[in-house]
């Protein structure tokens, strides 16, 4: 099936084409039909299906036609609501590349930064927004922005706005939008409280769902190591370094752990950033752009804040944390794997993370098996807290590692199709990773702290 049998427009289709796209996946070739006879939908798909061409084609595809047809109104026709900030900038990045041949305004409204350039965006005519809930409540109260003249309303990843408390402000926003609209919504599950929001927003949605809702993507392989507690850091230097390892994405359950296990990391001379909501925005965009761009090798984020990320090529997924939630577990490992590549989801179970592991079996109606990581071997003392007696031992430190830049033999960077790569480069910078010049990493071996007794003792000298 190609693009241009769903009924799809030239310039788009020659949008598409450009992105590198050759094929419509599962959600697409159901959903774009549909979406383009005008019909609400809800689409039950995971992420990586390829959910947001799914919505975002037909919406540009109408207002395409608009163009076409030389009434293109102003103001702003398509609103797209997000929970995150960062779900909320990919997407309108998609638009922006699916849209490329055609004249199109596009905004993303987020909050954490100033009001500035998206007021003046807005007085300049927008006509697709991607929106957060709280920012777009301000605007709305403020009246900066009007949504009078929005024909297509989308829910992306509505279950996470319920999980995130957001419902009370879609529902005000609903009421700000005229009800001759078309409404898609797109959940990974779908709960009874779904299902009540769509019975009221929605007019007899069509219903959409793509594989078994609870089954993780087929393309990742699911590993489960039991670690005590106090080696899981011990462990993720290990799998890291071992398979040197350059686009992994860590789940932490809090935000503490998390800027604790990225200071780790760093301190072992593996590059790392941490990804949560107590960071500033700006911080939180420079730690995803740097993972996107292979400065950081590792992302460490938690559930919250990793929502909606998507970045190519990461080829390992690692829970530090068993996940507490099941759903979060297949969202967590649905980062890797994503449009056909394959990926390596691992998770680290301690004895008192082994209720979470069967809430997660039972979820997903299948029993994992528990292995012990096969070449890691516990090291007592911790490798990086060497206690100051062993150093005398050996007061000259340790040569430094010879950092580790070419891709381990047995870990080739897992990629999806040519077409998948060659969108990329065009759309978020070169994928596969670049290889990085030493300089990049250094990977430095943190040395020894020596007293000042130790030192003299190394000088040779007594003065
Ligand atoms: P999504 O589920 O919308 O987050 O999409 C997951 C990934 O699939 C993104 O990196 C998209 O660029 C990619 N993608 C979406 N549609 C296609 C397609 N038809 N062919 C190849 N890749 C796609």
């Amino acid at each position: 099936m190609s693009f241009k049998s769903l009924g799809l427009s030239d310039k788009l289709v020659q949008g598409i084409l450009a992105t590198g796209y050759t094929a419509p996946t599962a959600i697409q070739s159901q959903a774009i039909p549909t979406a383009l006879q005008g019909r609400d939908i809800i689409g039950c798909a995971q992420t990586g299906t390829g959910k947001t061409a799914a919505f975002v084609l037909p919406i540009l595809n109408r207002l395409a036609a608009h163009e076409a047809a030389g009434h293109a109104s102003h103001g702003i026709k398509a609103l797209v609501l997000t929970p995150t900030r960062e779900l909320a900038q990919q997407v309108e990045e998609s638009v922006k590349t699916y849209g490329r041949f055609m004249n199109l305004r596009t905004l993303a409204i987020y909050g954490g930064v100033g009001y500035g350039p998206q007021l003046q965006s807005l007085q300049r005519g927008v006509d697709f927004v991607v929106a957060t809930p709280g920012r777009l409540i301000d605007l709305m109260n403020s009246r900066r922005i009007d949504l009078s003249k929005v024909e297509v309303l989308v829910l992306d990843e509505a279950d996470r706005m319920m999980d995130m408390g957001f419902i009370p402000d879609v529902r005000r926003i609903v009421a700000q939008i005229p009800k001759e609209r078309q409404t898609l919504m797109f959940s990974a599950t779908m709960s009874r409280e779904i299902r009540e929001l769509t019975a009221t927003i929605q007019r007899q949605p069509q219903l959409i769902e793509i594989g078994e809702r609870r089954n993780p993507v087929a393309t990742v392989t699911q590993h489960i190591f039991t670690v005590p507690r106090e080696q899981k850091m011990d462990l993720l230097i290990h799998i890291v370094e071992e398979a040197n390892l350059d686009c992994v994405l860590v789940f932490s359950r809090t935000k503490h752990g998390a800027d604790r296990i990225s200071q780790k990391l760093e301190r072992r001379g593996i590059r790392s950033a941490a990804l949560h909501s107590n960071r500033t925005q700006s911080q939180r965009q420079k730690a995803l752009d740097g993972f996107k761009r292979g400065h950081y090798r590792v992302l460490v984020a938690t559930d919250i804040a990793a929502r909606g990320i998507d970045v190519e090529g990461i080829s390992h997924v690692i829970n530090f944390d068993t996940p507490v939630y099941a759903e979060d577990y297949i969202h967590r490992i649905g980062r890797t794997g994503r449009a056909m590549a394959t990926g390596d989801a691992i998770t680290f179970v301690s004895r008192d993370e082994e209720d979470h592991l069967r809430s997660i079996e039972k979820f997903i109606g299948k029993r994992l098996e528990r292995k012990r990581h096969p070449t890691f071997m516990p090291t007592a003392p911790q490798p990086f807290h060497k206690p100051q007696q062993q150093q005398a031992h050996h007061p000259q430190p340790h040569a430094p590692k010879p950092a580790h830049h070419q891709p381990h033999p047995q870990h080739p960077p897992k990629h999806g199709p040519q077409a998948l790569q060659q969108a990329s480069h065009e759309t978020r910078g070169p994928s596969p990773r670049p290889q990085q010049p030493a300089a990049h990493h250094p990977h430095p071996k943190p040395r020894p702290k020596l007293s000042f007794w130790q030192r003299r003792r190394q000088r040779g000298g007594n003065h």
